[in-house]
């Protein structure tokens, strides 16, 4: 188990980030280097290093992390225009921060994913 990543120093407000929300369960910021014009990463503070270690008993937090993105949505205005969460899971996903995270993108018409191989 590592809680020595990058964003639990993030976390622990020991390097910086622009923080959009945070309760006692998660933390959301947005991404270092933007995807679209709206991206904001959902981090729960539990350590867990990928969606493949997620418990079943920790259901509650993945959940937890798509409702903040949702409500997010909602708060700044852009949900009905719509938006998308991607959670991306070790080599072939793309993971490169090994502590789960949402990523919410929004702000225009997304392009189609998952089509370059
Ligand atoms: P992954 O590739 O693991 O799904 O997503 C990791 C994301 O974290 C990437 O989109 C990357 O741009 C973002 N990221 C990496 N380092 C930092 C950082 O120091 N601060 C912020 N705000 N985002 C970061």
């Amino acid at each position: 188990m590592s809680d020595d990543t990058i964003f639990h120093k993030i976390i622990r407000r020991e390097i910086p980030a622009d923080i959009v929300f945070e309760d006692e369960h998660l933390i959301a910021f947005r991404d270092i280097a933007p995807q679209a014009p709206v991206h904001v990463l959902f981090v729960p503070k539990t350590q867990i290093a990928t969606l493949n270690d997620v418990q079943a008993g920790q259901a509650e937090i993945v959940g937890k992390l798509a409702i903040a993105a949702a409500g997010y949505a909602k708060q700044q205005g852009f949900a009905e225009d719509g938006y998308r969460i991607v959670m991306n899971c070790n080599a072939h996903g793309g993971q490169t921060v090994f502590q789960i995270h949402l990523h919410l993108l929004a702000g225009a018409p997304l392009g189609r994913f998952g089509t370059t191989f």
